[in-house]
């Protein structure tokens, strides 16, 4: 059940020119108990308040946030703002319709930006209990510099045959040499068996529209299919 929860910042860093992670240490209570892909609400002044993913699994005793900054409106003048030690209040957990079903279906996941939050969560949690279901990873940014977490994925992919991830770029420069355009097209192009795999997906509301129509498409049933919109 929801509830609110005092937070204090052991850890900032800016990974990228426009995302924070941030790493919270539950204070009050000094427990967190939730599903990965669930989020939480941080209360950021009165009558204000935005939903933010956990990236970190449930194992763990802190709480990661991934953060693009980019629209700076209160919710990143806010993250902008933070000093380790400052306190922050969440009411948590919410949400939680991206958490894997417990089925033996391919869990595909197709994120743009920091739309890998929820993802990053939910693949460790499925590694350490683990689960043998197959999970594939779709991820989509814009530019070389707006990578992070390459060598953390390609990692757990090298250790885990289970889970596997392509990086896709909309906007590389000509040095690139991986996979190009929209994480859909790949999706479609590179999945195998639609009708007999679980859809997880999460960014910006037209990636997500986009994916689920497409997967409609070609037959995928609705209730394979999770999207969580950011924006
Ligand atoms: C369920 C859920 C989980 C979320 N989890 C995360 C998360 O883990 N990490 C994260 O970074 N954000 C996440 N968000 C988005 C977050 O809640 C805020 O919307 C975002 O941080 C912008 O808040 P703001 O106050 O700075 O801007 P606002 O004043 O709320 O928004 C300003 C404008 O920017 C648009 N916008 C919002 N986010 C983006 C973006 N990333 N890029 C471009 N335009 C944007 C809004 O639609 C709006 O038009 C999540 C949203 C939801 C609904």
């Amino acid at each position: 059940m929801a509830a609110k929860i005092t937070l204090q910042v052991l850890k900032k860093e800016k990974v990228t020119d426009k995302v924070f992670f941030v790493t919270f240490r539950p204070v009050s209570p000094p427990i967190i108990s939730f599903r990965a892909g669930q989020n939480m609400m941080l209360m950021i002044a009165p009558g204000v308040n935005r939903t933010m993913s956990i990236a970190s699994p449930p194992s763990a005793s802190d709480i990661l946030m991934v953060h693009d900054v980019s629209p700076m409106g209160p919710g990143s003048q806010w993250t902008v703002g933070l000093t380790v030690g400052d306190q922050a209040t969440i009411v948590a957990p919410t949400g939680g319709v991206l958490s894997f079903l417990d089925t033996p279906k391919r869990k595909v996941m197709v994120a743009t930006g920091t739309g890998i939050a929820p993802f990053h969560s939910m693949i460790l949690d499925a590694l350490e209990k683990k689960n043998e279901t197959p999970m594939v990873l779709y991820w989509g940014q814009r530019y070389e510099h707006d990578i992070y977490w390459r060598d953390e994925f390609d990692a757990i992919a090298g250790a885990h045959p289970v889970f596997s991830w392509k990086q896709i770029l909309s906007r590389p420069t000509p040095a690139w040499q991986g996979l190009t355009g929209h994480v859909t097209e790949h999706v479609l192009h590179l999945e195998r068996d639609l009708a007999q795999s679980e859809f997880y997906v999460c960014g910006n509301k037209a990636m997500t529209e986009e994916v689920r129509a497409r997967l409609i498409e070609r037959h995928v049933p609705k209730e394979q299919i999770k999207t969580e919109l950011f924006y």
